[in-house]
């Protein structure tokens, strides 16, 4: 794991690069509050939570989305990397994801399942 580029890797994201779907921008909104712990922890690897590589939102209930996976870029070998959970959630790297292209050694993981009050878009 290479956390300074990790570090880097999440500030040259632009919050509108990212996917501006209503349930994606419900998760940039409401994930740091909500998970506190899990934004503890992926902050010492040099993630920044509310910037997430990919969703995978359904509506859990009228107040609630259940997003079953949220993947997230770790620049470096996963060399140090466990897998872990933390509280509910499982926190592992994942083959199965987009093309990140990103041309130095990274790897991808994933956080799930996460669920967040529907604060943004229309109740169903
Ligand atoms: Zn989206």
């Amino acid at each position: 794991m290479d956390i300074e580029k990790t570090k880097a890797y999440y500030a040259q994201i632009n919050y509108n690069d990212l996917c501006q779907c209503d349930d994606c921008k419900n998760y940039v909104k409401e994930i740091k509050s909500s998970y506190p712990f899990i934004d503890e922890y992926l902050a010492k690897l040099g993630i920044d939570i509310t910037k997430p590589f990919e969703t995978a939102p359904i509506d859990f209930d009228r107040e609630t989305i259940m997003y079953t996976m949220a993947q997230y870029v770790v620049m470096g070998t996963s060399n140090g990397f466990e897998n872990t959970k933390i509280n509910d959630v499982d926190i592992h790297i994942t083959d199965s994801h987009p093309m990140t292209n990103i041309t130095e050694p990274h790897f991808v993981i994933e956080i799930c399942p996460i669920y967040l009050k529907k604060v943004i878009g229309e109740r169903k």
